[in-house]
């Protein structure tokens, strides 16, 4: 029996299939509905804000695809580009001039980025700018903050130790301890501890990773002046600062977080060295992306030692859906985004305060999240301080009203710029249940 207010039959009986030949039912652990209960719903179809499930069932889409759907589903720009592109063959393994145009619009989106390697999944990005930063420095140790998620590379699978320069213990089996040895963990919005963990161990770092505003602890901006300050240590010990964009790239702003942090001046302390792309620039396709300083790019092959490739990498098909969809990504598109972003945070502002329940809604350009907690979260540690029960509550009515949001705590939820009036009207229509069903 279910304790939710509709099951799902036709969800729960591909679950049970899936379950018999996949782990979990799922290709990706969070789809699982693991950290809310209930059956995941199996979607068949997608178009403008709507997933419509397995049992006929259609809600408006606040996940978008965990980012990429910038556009909504099923945009006819892309749609043309992909069957066009799709007609002339699916992938050649040889270089094809779609993958040049969209490596020139990301270098003329985002100043810093002279020269981009196109990859097909964020993972392989980070993975790829990490190595990159080791064979340019010829040191090893990567520091990442707690609640930073990358990808599932071995070394920045690790989570935090308390204090200063705490060498962290692996966060996934099958991950060796040597590997996460080679990893500092620190907490998010901490410069001190940044600055601490540089003077013990400076001259060893290879690289900072940070998203360039976490959204996957939930949306933690970094306090003004946090991105600053990682430049001017980082470049005070020789190490490179890599700039997590995967998440907010293309999403933020048609620069990012960047174009939205740093904008037209830049940082005074200087730009990042390299930045990591995925989900907007592949448009719901496999494409992603790393890049940054053409010295430090120069190190890759075949023109340097620092070896990275890939069979599908720059596919024809990805690259033309990616670069359909930057296409779509004018300031229009950014203010309509702000302006659904804008009512969709107030109504729940609104109606969780009526509720009585303690919550918190940060945001970073378009991306929003609810903390159900009292008080700003700056760091992982606050952001795991929160009622999770209540959110999962929330998440259930929103659920059964149609609406669909990350089944988890710990997420962004996204729009795009499909969310016309009708569909944010029937979000902010779902709010008041759920916030009493949250109390
Ligand atoms: N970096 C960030 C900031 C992300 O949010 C993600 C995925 O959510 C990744 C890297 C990994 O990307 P992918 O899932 O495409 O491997």
């Amino acid at each position: 029996m279910t304790a939710y207010p509709f099951d799902a039959p036709a969800s729960q009986a591909l679950l049970e299939r899936a379950l018999a030949v996949t782990p979990g039912g799922v290709n990706s652990p969070v789809r699982a509905f693991r950290a809310v209960g209930g059956t995941p719903r199996f979607m068949v179809s997608g178009h403008g804000p709507y997933l419509t499930d397995a049992d006929g069932r259609e809600y408006v889409d606040l996940v978008c695809s965990w980012g990429p759907m910038i556009l909504g589903h099923g945009h006819p720009a892309v749609q043309q580009a992909v069957a066009a592109a799709a007609a002339k063959g699916f992938s050649f393994g040889t270089p094809s001039e779609n993958e040049v145009a969209l490596g020139e619009e990301i270098v003329r989106r985002v100043a810093p980025v002279e020269q981009v390697r196109l990859v097909s999944s964020g993972t392989e990005a980070t993975m790829s700018a990490i190595r990159l930063a080791r064979g340019y420095t010829g040191r090893s140790i990567v520091v990442k903050f707690a609640g930073c998620y990358h990808g599932h590379v071995d070394s920045l699978l690790a989570q935090a130790g308390s204090g200063v320069a705490t060498f962290a213990l692996p966060d996934s089996a099958g991950v060796p301890k040597e590997m996460a040895a080679e990893t500092i963990v620190l907490p998010f919005n901490d410069l001190d501890a940044v600055e601490a963990a540089f003077a013990e161990r400076g001259s060893e770092i290879a690289a900072l990773i940070t998203e360039a505003s976490p959204g996957n602890m939930g949306v933690v901006p970094p306090a003004p002046g946090f991105t600053e300050g990682l430049r001017r240590i980082t470049a005070a010990h020789g190490a490179l600062l890599i700039s997590d964009e995967v998440m907010t790239g293309f999403r933020c702003s048609e620069a990012g977080w960047f174009g939205l942090e740093a904008g037209e001046q830049g940082y005074a302390a200087g730009a990042p060295d390299l930045f990591t792309f995925g989900k907007v620039m592949g448009g719901g396709f496999p494409a992603a992306a790393f890049g940054g300083r053409a010295d430090v790019m120069a190190l890759l092959a075949p023109v340097g030692p620092v070896y990275q490739a890939g069979t599908l990498s720059g596919n024809p098909v990805a690259t033309a859906a990616g670069l359909a969809t930057l296409q779509q990504c004018t300031p229009d598109l950014y203010a309509r985004l702000g302006e659904v972003a804008d009512a969709l945070t107030a109504g729940l502002d609104e109606h969780l305060s009526a509720a009585g329940v303690p919550h918190v809604v940060q945001r970073a350009g378009s991306m929003f999240s609810v903390f159900f907690r009292d008080g700003q979260v700056r760091d992982y540690d606050e952001a795991r301080a929160q009622h999770v029960p209540a959110f999962a509550a929330f998440f259930h009515s929103m659920l059964s009203q149609g609406v669909y949001l990350p089944p988890s705590a710990f997420e962004s939820w996204f729009v795009s710029g499909a969310h016309d009036d009708v569909a944010v009207d029937r979000v902010l229509a779902a709010i008041p249940a759920a916030a009493s069903a949250a109390a």
